[in-house]
């Protein structure tokens, strides 16, 4: 017998049919002894129905009404999941985050996890209950509802799993593990039957979006076993684990990762002087922007250079708006700006013994005349900005140049036996 969370994301809990097949999952883990708590998502695509209700009633929403209104989706799915673990002859209950309570930072819309009290779920999963708790959602100090950020479900399972001392963490979702890449982009990406905590945070932090980067960094800081399998089939999973455990021969990469979700800014004409980039990016700073890839040219004639970042697409309108009053102090001549470009990253930690990966990737971007736009590098990582447009071309092209592609998927619609849809 073992203490498990068993977490289900929103194409799993997407209508009354699969969150039958969710509870058939968790009645066979109930009926091997074990006891479990449940995480769930809310139905697929209702987390952006609820956030488009809040920007069509205020373009700037309230972050703490945000939260109350973006946290339903959750609740609808634990309520739905007790229900149906009854009506199995289960016994089962749901508590909401506040209920517990889920204890979290007050920062609206990305909060942080500060502490889960675990009495009552431990209480009722002693006298041999089903705890179902809803991801996503917290609580502040002062009582207010708060989220954890998209994909933050993950993240709940995690502390949960952490604090109820339980001896795995299992997050079933579309696909059924981690894959060298996005098997939606690449149908020949390969399954890893295991990744180090410090590959999959990388590849999380830049962009595969099967964990969410925090949930990463918590397994890891926890020691929490996390399995990513699939609720659609029974194929063995990823497990993530500590570099120590990993006995599997080292691949140079681990993956190939893009991410859509930056734009791009170049201040042409910046007067090359001490304090010019503290101008630059202290006001961003101020203004909460989180600023990602940074590329300052070499001072050519007249002392002037141009600095080129990324800053998340959704803090573009901002970012420009804090440049444009940050003038004076700043100098530049003319401020530019592109959305469509898109971050791709190459992600192992065979890169530390080994030259030539980024070479490698360059290389193989430029035969197929991909221009790079900025670079970025760090232990067990390079990331290259490049247009938009590429993304899918770039992904296939540099999964086969480190020798990622593995045999014919099975068929062009299907992954482990079931239809992939966008979530
Ligand atoms: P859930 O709703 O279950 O949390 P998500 O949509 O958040 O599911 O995450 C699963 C998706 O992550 C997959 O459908 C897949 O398209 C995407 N993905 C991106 N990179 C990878 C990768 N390297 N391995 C597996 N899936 C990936
Ligand atoms: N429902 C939330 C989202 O769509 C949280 C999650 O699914 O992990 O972002
Ligand atoms: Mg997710």
């Amino acid at each position: 017998m073992a203490r498990i969370v068993m977490k289900f994301g929103g194409t799993s809990m997407a209508g009354t049919e699969r969150i039958r097949n969710v509870a058939s999952r968790v009645k066979t883990a109930v009926e091997a002894g074990h006891e479990v708590a449940v995480v769930v998502s809310a139905m697929a695509g209702e987390t952006d129905r609820l956030v488009g209700f809040c920007r069509e009633a205020a373009p700037l929403a309230t972050p703490a009404e945000y939260d109350v209104v973006v946290a339903a989706g959750e609740q609808v799915t634990a309520g739905l999941l007790a229900i149906t673990l009854q009506a199995m002859g289960v016994r089962a209950r749901s508590w909401l985050g506040w209920q517990l309570p889920i204890r979290t930072s007050d920062a609206h819309g990305t909060a942080r996890i500060e502490g889960i009290d675990t009495t009552a779920v431990l209480a009722s999963m002693a006298a041999g209950e089903v705890a179902v708790v809803p991801g996503f959602q917290g609580m502040t100090a002062g009582g207010r509802v708060t989220t954890l950020g998209r994909g933050g479900s993950d993240t709940s399972a995690v502390a949960l799993a952490a604090a109820l001392g339980a001896e795995r963490c299992d997050i079933y979702t579309d696909v059924d593990g981690v894959y060298t890449t996005d098997p939606r982009i690449v149908p020949r990406a390969q399954k890893l039957s295991r990744i180090t905590y410090e590959e999959m945070l990388e590849l999380a932090s830049v962009g595969a979006k099967v964990l969410q980067t925090r949930s990463v960094e918590l397994a890891m800081k926890e020691k929490v076993r996390v399995q990513v399998l699939s609720s659609f089939s029974a194929a063995p999973g990823t497990l993530v684990v500590d570099e120590s455990e990993d006995d599997v021969e080292q691949q140079l990469i681990a993956g190939v990762a893009y991410d859509k979700s930056e734009a791009k800014v170049t201040l042409v004409g910046v007067p090359d002087r001490p304090g010019v980039v503290a101008a630059i990016f202290g006001p961003l700073a101020d203004a909460n922007v989180n600023v990602d890839m940074i590329v300052q040219n070499i001072a050519k004639d007249e002392g002037k250079t141009d600095v080129t970042f990324t800053v998340p697409r959704a803090q573009l309108p901002l970012s420009l708006d804090v440049l444009d009053r940050a003038h004076a102090d700043i100098g530049h001549a003319a401020l530019l700006s592109d959305a469509a470009v898109a971050k791709i990253s190459v992600v192992g930690v065979g890169m530390r013994s080994h030259a030539g990966v980024a070479a490698t990737m360059f290389r193989a971007l430029a035969t197929r005349g991909i221009n790079i736009q900025a670079i970025t590098t760090s232990e067990i990582k390079v990331s290259v900005l490049i247009a938009e447009e590429y993304v899918e071309l770039a992904v296939r092209v540099l999964h086969t140049a480190y020798g990622l592609d593995g045999a014919e998927p099975p068929a062009p619609d299907t992954i482990s036996g079931t239809a992939l849809e966008t979530a």
